[in-house]
């Protein structure tokens, strides 16, 4: 049974959510505040939702404290509703983020969504441009010259969505879906933090591309060259 810690101080929100989740058949732990979160964080969880403003430590401090250790789904609840906050908490490394007041239905379908994208796929080792870029599809490990890159779940999603296709050009929104897995209104500069943070991690020179490419107007494609 796959586990979700609710990281979150309003207890109306937690216990709405612990609900709709154990309904679905997962088991749910909460954590009202951010040390309780640090408690419990020690067993393993599948995903977390974590709530950005929380009395004692600020939810982004958790989100990167977190990302640090594991690369477990996150997905945060803000009442922040500008864009550039929501960006600055996927920066910290947060999978997706929910808007508060949301719908528990939506909620639990963005869990489910990032659930089965964890779990699918079968083993596969990718290779391009002689070695300099691995991918390994199941252990969602890659490496830049043999050397680990850590990446977050999607980071790794966009990089795998672009590399399985080469050349290929994908929208983003095409690329909003193989993150989530449903489509996102208003998602485009989200992907463009995403493929600004892998681009830091994978490219030499992320003015000079060897991997994703922008095609201007069009979305990003992915250039190098599979051995
Ligand atoms: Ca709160």
């Amino acid at each position: 049974m796959e586990k979700i810690l609710i990281i979150e101080d309003e207890k109306k929100i937690s216990d709405i959510v612990k609900t709709y989740l154990e309904r679905e058949g997962f088991t749910v732990a909460v954590a009202p505040t951010g040390r309780e979160a640090f408690k419990l964080i020690k067993d393993r969880f599948d995903l977390i939702i974590l709530d950005l403003k929380l009395p004692d430590i600020d939810g982004e401090e958790i989100c990167s404290t977190i990302r640090k250790a594991s690369d477990v789904p996150i997905i945060m609840l803000t009442a922040k509703s500008s864009e550039e906050e929501r960006v600055k908490g996927l920066g910290m490394g947060a999978d997706d983020y929910v808007v508060k007041p949301f719908s528990p239905r939506e909620l639990i379908a963005r869990v489910k969504a990032h659930l089965r994208r964890t779990k699918k796929g079968e083993r596969k080792s990718l290779s391009f441009n002689e070695g300099a870029l691995k991918i390994d599809t199941s252990a969602m490990e890659v490496r830049k010259r043999d050397k680990a890159v850590p990446l977050t779940t999607s980071e790794f999603r966009i990089l795998l969505g672009l590399a399985e296709r080469p050349n290929i050009v994908f929208s983003r929104e095409q690329l909003v879906n193989i993150v989530q897995g449903y489509d996102f209104e208003g998602y485009d500069r989200v992907i463009d933090a995403h493929i600004k943070n892998l681009r830091h991690k994978i490219e030499d020179d992320t003015q000079k591309p060897m991997f994703i490419k922008t095609v201007y107007g069009a979305g990003y494609k992915f250039i190098g060259v599979q051995d």
